[in-house]
């Protein structure tokens, strides 16, 4: 059945009602940050789950991909690459677009920082309609990176963003409804 470590974590996690607009129920994970109980069993169970599958690059998403993203690849002996927001990044770039409820926005990763044929991971905090690990996992794609699976900490179900990643599995730790 279900891992015992998963009531814990699920339980750190903070809601905020209508941050940061009405109608979203923001999934605050600093206060699982607070709970080193909590922040471990999250990086071990990722861990467990990787260390044997031959990955040699977490690809972590701005913001909150970049907390858990690098503890998961120190463990697993991967390198880390941030996929950035844009303009960040202040070397040589490729870049993927992606919608929003309202207009679009890109990650930007730095040229050179995979080479083809390399096996990634995806990290981020949360899965809501899927189309920023869509876009992370196309642009990795586009240089020939074999995308093995995602993982997030949290995954709010009722928006389906798991069925826009059509065949590429995804792993998460909390499913919120
Ligand atoms: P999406 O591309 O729709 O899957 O949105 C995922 C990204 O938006 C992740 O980087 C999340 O950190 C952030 N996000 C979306 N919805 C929420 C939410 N309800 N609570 C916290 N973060 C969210």
């Amino acid at each position: 059945k279900e891992d015992p470590r998963i009531a814990r974590i699920s339980s750190s996690i903070r809601i905020i009602p209508d941050f940061p607009k009405p109608g979203i129920m923001f999934q605050d994970i600093t206060t699982l940050l607070l709970d080193p109980k909590a922040f471990k069993d999250t990086i071990d169970l990722f861990v467990e789950r990787y260390k044997d599958k031959k990955i040699s690059v977490v690809a972590g998403i701005e913001a909150r991909g970049f907390i858990f993203g690098p503890p998961i690849a120190l463990a697993i002996g991967a390198k880390f690459v941030p996929m950035r927001k844009p303009r960040k990044l202040p070397g040589k770039v490729i870049s993927e677009e992606y919608s929003l409820e309202y207009g679009t926005d890109k990650i930007e990763m730095h040229v050179g920082a995979v080479q083809e044929g390399e096996r990634a991971l995806v990290v981020d905090d949360l899965i809501a309609t899927g189309g920023t690990l869509c876009a992370a996992i196309r642009l990795l794609e586009r240089v020939g990176v074999t995308v093995v699976e995602c993982a997030c900490v949290i995954e709010l179900e009722e928006l389906k963003g798991r069925e826009k990643l059509s065949d590429k599995p995804l792993f998460v730790l909390v499913s919120s409804t």
